[in-house]
C-alpha cells in the first residue's frame, strides 16, 4: 500500500519479518483447551493466567511471520513450591494427571501434536485460508515466507525446560526430527542438564511461591555438556535463558563459534543486575558465536522496580544489546501467555506494531529496525537450525 497518508512505521513493520523468538500459545492450546482462532478473549491489562495474547488473529493483527512457539511440560516441582496449584488435582483431576502424571518427554510430544493440530484447524472464516502453518525444517519455512501477502504464519516448535528430554540423549535426537528449533536447558528448577537462576527476580514479593532455594553455583552437569555437544551436531539452537551464570559460562567455552548461542527472553543484567540477564561480556559472547539476543516484554526482568508501562523499558534494553553486542544480534522474545505480566502499552502480539512506531521515534533505519523485528532471528535459524 503506498497511502502517502500511511505512516512510515506501519509500512516498515508491514514489509519486515517479525519473528517472536519465544511464546506460549500452547499453554492455551494444551492446558485449558482454548481455540486460538478465537476474537472474543480479553486481553487484559495486568498479570492474567486467562489471557490469550497470541492467538492466531492477534498475530495476524500484529505483523507476525514467524512463531517460536514453545512447549514445556509443566514441572512438578512447582506444586511443592506453590502449594495452590494443588487445588488443580480436584479441580480438573483428568488434566492433572495427564499433565502431571506421565513422563515429561510423553507430556511435550503430547503438546506438540496438540498445536500442530491447533494450527491445522486454525481458519480465517473471513478468507478460508489458513492463519498459520507448521515449520518442521529450514525448507518449509522457506516455502511458507515465500508465499505472498496473507501468507500464514510459520510455527515452528521450541522446547524449554530441559526436564522435557527425562535424562535421555535419543528423547533429544526425537526432538530434533520432529523440528524441534531450540532447546532452554534450564527452567526453574534443577533438570539432568542444568541449575536454573531464580523463576522471580530476587527484589521482587513472592507471596510464599517460589520459596525453594536455588544453588547457583551449580552448572552444567556431564551429561548437560553431552546434550550440548550433541545439539551443535544436530542442528538443535542452544537457548541459555534461564540457565546459572556458571553453566552459561561453560557453554560458550564448549561451543565457542561452532554454533549461534541464543538467549531467546532476557533484559540486560546491566540495566538490572539479576543472575537472569546476561552480562555485557556474555553480550559479547553470543555476537562471537552469530546469536542473538531476544529482548523479553516483561517489566520485571527489564527493570529493578516495577510500572504498569514497559515499552520504555523495552526500548532502552534494545539499544544496549545493540550497543553492546551491536544491531545484528538483537531479537524479540515476548514470553506472552507464558503465566507472564507484560507491560500495558504492548499487551499482546496485535501491540507489537508500536514497538515499530517507537524504534521510528528513537531515530532507527528501517534497515537496522527490520533486524531487530526478526531479520537477525531468521539469519540465526538459517544458518543454525538443522
Ligand atoms: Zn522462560
Amino acid at each position: 500500500m503506498n497511502n502517502s497518508s500511511d505512516p512510515g512505521w506501519r509500512r516498515i513493520h508491514n514489509q519486515s519479518t517479525v519473528v517472536d523468538l519465544h511464546a506460549h500459545p500452547a499453554f492455551n492450546v494444551s492446558l485449558f483447551h482454548r481455540l486460538l482462532t478465537s476474537r472474543i478473549y480479553p486481553s487484559s491489562r495486568a498479570f492474567d493466567p486467562f489471557s490469550v495474547r497470541t492467538n492466531f488473529p492477534r498475530l495476524k493483527d500484529g505483523g507476525v511471520d514467524v512463531m517460536l512457539s514453545v512447549i514445556h511440560p509443566p514441572e512438578r516441582g512447582i506444586l511443592e513450591e506453590c502449594p495452590p496449584l494443588n487445588l488443580l488435582r480436584y479441580l480438573m483431576p483428568r488434566n492433572f494427571r495427564r499433565i502431571y502424571g506421565r513422563p515429561y518427554f510423553e507430556v511435550t510430544i503430547d503438546m506438540m501434536d496438540e498445536m500442530e493440530n491447533a494450527v491445522k484447524k486454525g481458519l480465517d472464516r473471513g478468507t478460508g485460508r489458513p492463519y498459520a502453518q507448521f515449520a518442521h525444517n529450514r525448507e518449509e519455512l522457506e516455502a511458507i515466507l515465500a508465499q505472498g501477502d496473507g501468507r500464514p504464519v510459520a510455527f515452528i516448535h521450541v522446547v524449554e525446560g530441559g526436564h522435557a528430554l527425562d535424562g535421555k540423549l535419543e528423547n533429544l535426537e526425537t526432538l530434533a526430527r520432529r523440528g524441534v528449533a531450540y532447546l532452554t536447558l534450564a527452567h526453574f528448577f534443577e533438570n539432568e542438564i542444568v541449575a536454573p537462576t531464580y523463576p522471580w527476580p530476587e527484589n521482587l514479593q513472592h507471596f510464599g511461591w517460589f520459596s525453594g532455594e536455588r544453588d547457583l553455583t551449580h552448572g552444567l552437569s556431564q551429561f548437560g555438556e553431552q546434550v550440548v555437544e550433541k545439539m551443535v551436531e544436530l542442528g538443535m539452537l542452544i537457548d541459555l535463558s534461564h540457565s546459572t551464570p556458571v553453566a552459561r559460562k561453560r557453554i560458550y567455552q564448549i561451543v565457542g563459534k561452532r554454533a549461534p548461542l541464543i538467549f531467546t527472553h532476557v533484559g540486560a543484567y546491566e540495566i538490572n543486575p539479576d543472575p537472569y540477564n546476561p552480562q555485557d561480556w556474555e553480550l559479547h559472547q553470543i555476537a562471537e558465536s552469530g546469536g542473538v539476543v531476544g529482548v523479553i516484554f516483561m517489566n520485571y526482568w527489564l527493570m529493578p522496580r516495577e510500572s504498569g508501562r514497559g515499552l520504555n523499558f523495552i526500548t532502552r534494553t534494545l539499544q544496549h544489546f545493540v550497543q553492546v553486542a551491536g544491531i545484528e544480534h538483537v531479537g524479540l522474545g515476548s514470553d506472552f501467555d507464558g503465566f507472564t505480566d507484560p507491560p500495558d502499552d504492548l499487551k499482546d502480539a496485535s501491540e507489537l506494531p508500536k514497538l515499530t512506531q517507537r524504534l521510528v521515534v528513537e531515530g532507527y533505519k528501517e534497515e537496522e529496525i527490520g533486524k531487530i523485528l526478526g531479520g537477525n532471528a531468521l539469519r540465526v535459524l538459517r544458518e543454525g537450525w538443522g
